[in-house]
């Protein structure tokens, strides 16, 4: 037996940035911990971190360069100098023709400092163009705009430490418990030590961060800044400002002042939807607090006035002096692992390495000094939303998208598919081959991920961490950094430029680091005493940290000297207007997105792990039961969800988590797991005017019952010998294959859905629905793409339409095929997850009934999937009178492993107890 190896490293999902600790046998990584040296989790990890070497599997990676000579042709294999030779001479035809702004290259928060900086140097050093952005556009840009309108720095100045000092948080627009969960465990213990802190949770949902709160405000979409301005204005009006804070270290209170006199609670309260006692006692609780923190997420930042949120919540602290000292601040929680490195190294349009700005001319110059070339580009750079409208339009031609998903996770995703379409030249640096976007690529470049790589990432509290390697990439995959090294070298040729070879000379990703660390010193964020050895030796460091610093620093600002030209915060104007899509009576009802508690981003890892499908299996849209009942539908039937950009058609669910006139939709489904592209389909791509952030948190939709009479399930398991094998090994593998042969089938239909159930041998599930009945040879490929092509049981019924078939290896079900008439889907199901001896189910496998006699129990959504637990055992628990944490606990093992599963225990608590304990507005 091969002994285990251990690395540390850190979680590729969340911007908590958790350490982690990978065991690896030199070919598989076989287990996941957390690092508890790590000072950002002390060792917890979520479910997401906890089941990364589950989402190890080799069936979808990239692993060879794959080149495609037409559009219409699929892609053949070649080698990487083919690769590089072929990209570099089509980047390079295009910029010699149409100038260097024709081309662009859309990179990643998931990617590493150091890869983002390579890219950022070929872009605007070597192509001569700003057309560079990240998906960290979509979601933190607002938060950068913020910070630098009022603090004058894209400085977060607090850490998690200070969740421990708080007096009052105040999460808004932020589902922590689900998006940040080793976060908020933080926060529910800072509870537990201190009752007397006060949690105020601000979103428009029920969600499981809001049950934990003291005070939830459950505001209208886009009041927020309204809200934070009524919060103000009691502020002022009460005496809970901290003048000689205002008069010594801001700038324009005054105007602020005046504009917010007239907006009361009681005004500010019919525009957010909430009661008026609520905003003043929620300003209060942060005024009269000795340390306020407000923790803020896409839900401020994904609006058209996205920066104007987070800069009237930041408006609050500077008002009560609550920054700048412990527990106290503004405190901007990112989402993706390292969209915080990708604001230090300037991988965003209208940025550059080390804080400055492309737009200014003198930053600039720095900039070229650092690099020794004459200028940089001055003509400003694509956001996200305009590159792939400048594509769609023709005026960009080739675009290099690295470790990120467009086809899934822009707004309007109409547009986007139309501008891959229409590009002349589209390459896709990725680790999987299987993501909405791949379809579009001419040129697919294998890159390594999670477990492969080394360098550096930052989190949301300025930790600067080291990445490291366990394995070698698969295959031909390379560390992405390397491929764009090797691009560049490629493209200098062609362009001619013999400095090419000195600017990409770096032989190593430390030697990337030492580069960039230089074009931090004397900036805010100046990381002068660090290296990859320095962070070896100490361990992980916050940013600033100069040469001669023994650490880095864990508040900013605390000598209230504010990164301004006068040293001053600035108050500064924000929009005091409700605003949002307008809902109408075609479009009534308000659609808002957002996360799953064990999904991440666009589902191409946590949505090949069957373990982290259980607790949110099927996509839907969720809506208030009075709101279903008003429009006579049933929760779970097909509806039809329309914007004024498209139509989807999705399960209904109830939940009173919605407020009445609200629905929700998870963000994570797209054309890879759907018959449509999900949620971001419908949604607008309206920019903030600061951030060019779009507005991925709402559109105005409406709900109606759609017909779709034909309906197929398949569920397919790998089975016999392999259901022993681990999750990750070739039951999950076999799974994942048949997965992705179907996946490319589903756009045929009304409604299609694909996902996986259970846990060690994972069952695939594919649900179909129709007008009418498909054409015979769209069934026959469903069946071939999941090996049930020659099933030796089957039943057919010309007449009405119906044909069944079944499946059976080693004496259990391994395959059922139900197309025309699905009753026994969910007994059937429910067989093939407890691993049922086929046998005794063989008379009723084609029968048209719902149940048949000793059927498995459902066992519904399984809440704990650390210990399997499903939610009905805890009701059944509750029921039998376990009424606490530690009573389910000991009963049922829930909750006493990752903890991603408390919040929600503690919400089935009371409210299986008919006792609810927190104050919520309705
Ligand atoms: Fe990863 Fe979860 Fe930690 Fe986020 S909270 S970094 S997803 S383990």
């Amino acid at each position: 037996m091969t002994a285990l190896r251990q690395v540390r490293s850190i979680c590729c999902y969340c911007g908590v940035g958790c350490g982690v600790v990978i065991a690896h046998d030199g070919a598989r990584i076989t287990e996941v911990s957390g690092d508890i040296d790590h000072p950002a989790n002390a060792g917890r990890l979520c479910s997401k971190g906890s089941t990364l070497h589950l989402t190890t599997l080799a069936t979808t990676r990239a692993l060879h360069p794959e080149l495609r000579a037409e559009r219409d042709l699929p892609r053949t294999r070649v080698g990487w100098g083919e690769a590089l030779e072929h990209a570099a001479g089509r980047f390079a035809a295009i910029i010699k023709e149409h100038g260097p702004d024709a081309v662009a290259f859309y990179v990643s928060g998931q990617l590493l400092t150091e890869d983002y900086y390579v890219f950022n140097k070929l872009a605007r050093a070597l192509v001569g163009t700003n057309n560079i952005d990240s998906n960290s556009r979509l979601c933190m840009s607002s938060a950068v705009s913020a910070y630098k309108r009022t603090l004058g720095a894209d400085a977060p100045p607090c850490c998690y430490e200070d969740i421990d000092l708080a007096g009052c948080i105040l999460i808004a627009g932020s589902n922590t418990a689900y998006a940040h969960p080793v976060l908020f465990r933080r926060v529910q213990d800072a509870k537990a030590a201190r009752p007397e802190l006060k949690l105020i949770v601000i979103d428009p949902r029920k969600t499981d961060t809001a049950a934990a709160a003291d005070l939830h405000l459950q505001i209208e979409p886009g009041s927020d800044c309204v809200l934070f301005a009524a919060m103000l204005h009691v502020l002022i009006w009460d005496g809970l400002i901290d003048g000689r804070f205002i008069a010594a270290h801001t700038t324009g209170f005054e105007a602020l002042r005046d504009a917010v006199r007239e907006l009361t609670p009681a005004a500010a309260a019919r525009l957010c939807g909430v009661r008026a006692e609520d905003i003043v006692t929620a300003a209060h609780w942060f005024g009269e607090s000795p340390a306020a923190l407000s923790l803020w997420c896409q839900g401020l930042n994904q609006s058209h006035h996205g920066s104007d949120n987070a800069a009237a919540l930041i408006h609050l602290h500077l008002a009560t002096g609550q920054i700048a000292k412990p527990g106290a601040g503004p405190f901007s929680l990112t989402g993706q692992p390292n969209a915080m490195g990708g604001r230090e190294v300037g991988a965003m349009a209208n940025l550059l390495g080390g804080h400055r700005d492309s737009e200014d001319p003198v930053d600039r110059a720095e900039m070229a000094a650092l690099w020794g070339i004459p200028a940089l580009p001055g003509t400003p750079g694509k956001s996200a939303v305009e590159m792939f409208e400048a594509l769609r339009q023709g005026k960009i031609k080739a675009v290099w998208i690295a470790c990120t998903n467009p086809a899934q996770s822009l707004p309007d995703q109409a547009g986007v598919r139309e501008a891959l379409a229409a590009a002349e030249f589209v390459v896709l640096q990725e680790a999987y081959n299987d993501t909405e976007t791949a379809g579009y690529a001419d040129l697919l470049l294998p890159a390594a991920t999670w477990g492969e790589k080394e360098g550096t990432v930052s989190n949301s509290e300025r930790r600067i961490s080291r990445v490291r390697a366990a394995l070698a990439p698969p295959g031909q995959a390379r560390a992405d950094w390397l491929i764009v090294r090797d691009f560049a070298l490629c493209l200098g040729q062609h362009l001619g430029r013999a400095d090419a070879r000195r600017l990409f000379s770096f032989a190593s990703v430390a030697e990337v680091f030492r580069e960039h660390v230089a074009t931090t010193v004397g900036r805010d964020l100046d990381i002068g005493a660090m290296s990859h050895e320095l962070l070896e030796a100490q361990g992980p460091q916050q940013w600033p940290m100069p040469a001669g610093s023994a650490s880095g620093r864990l508040r900013l600002f605390e000598d209230k000297q504010f990164a301004t030209p006068d040293g001053r915060a600035r108050f500064v104007a924000i929009s005091l207007a409700a605003t949002f899509e307008a809902t109408d009576a075609r479009h009534p009802l308000h659609l808002n997105s957002g996360r799953l508690r064990d999904q991440w981003h666009g589902m191409s890892r946590t949505g090949k792990v069957a373990q982290l499908m259980n607790h949110a299996e099927l996509p839907g849209v969720t809506m208030h039961p009075a709101d279903l009942e008003r429009r006579g539908i049933r929760a779970g039937e097909l509806v039809r969800v329309s914007s004024r950009r498209a139509n989807v058609v999705l399960p209904a669910r109830a939940s009173i988590e919605q407020k009445p006139g609200h629905v929700f939709v998870a963000m994570h489904w797209g054309a890879r797991r759907l018959s449509h592209a999900g949620v971001n389909e419908l949604i607008a791509p309206a920019l903030d005017p600061y951030s060019k952030q779009p507005e991925l948190k709402h559109a105005a939709v409406s709900i109606s019952r759609v017909d779709l009479p034909w309906r197929g399930l398949l569920l397919r398991q790998a089975n016999g010998a392999q259901l022993s094998k681990p999750a990750a090994g070739p039951a999950a593998e076999q799974a994942l294959a048949w997965d992705v042969a179907l996946s490319g089938l589903l756009a045929d239909f009304a409604y299609a859905s694909l996902t996986l159930s259970g846990r060690d041998s994972p069952l695939l599930c594919l649900h179909l629905a129709a007008a009418e009945q498909p054409k015979a040879e769209l069934l026959a490929a469903i069946a071939a793409a999941a090996g049930m092509d020659r099933t030796p049981l089957q039943y057919d019924d010309i007449r009405l339409g119906i044909h069944k078939r079944a499946l059976i290896e080693d004496g259990r079900l391994s395959g059922i095929m139900l197309f025309g008439e699905t009753a026994a889907g969910d007994w059937l199901k429910a067989a093939m997850l407890a691993g049922q001896a086929a046998e005794p189910l063989r008379r009723w496998l084609f029968a048209p009934m719902a149940s048949i006699p000793n059927a498995p129990p459902s066992r519904g959504r399984i809440v704990c999937n650390c210990h399997d637990v499903a939610v009905d055992q805890i009701n059944a628990a509750i029921a039998s009178g376990c009424d606490s944490l530690a009573g389910l606990r000991n009963e049922l093992q829930c909750g006493s492993g990752c903890g991603a599963c408390l919040p929600e225990l503690s919400r089935l608590l009371p409210e299986a107890c008919a006792a609810p304990r927190q104050k919520v507005t309705a």
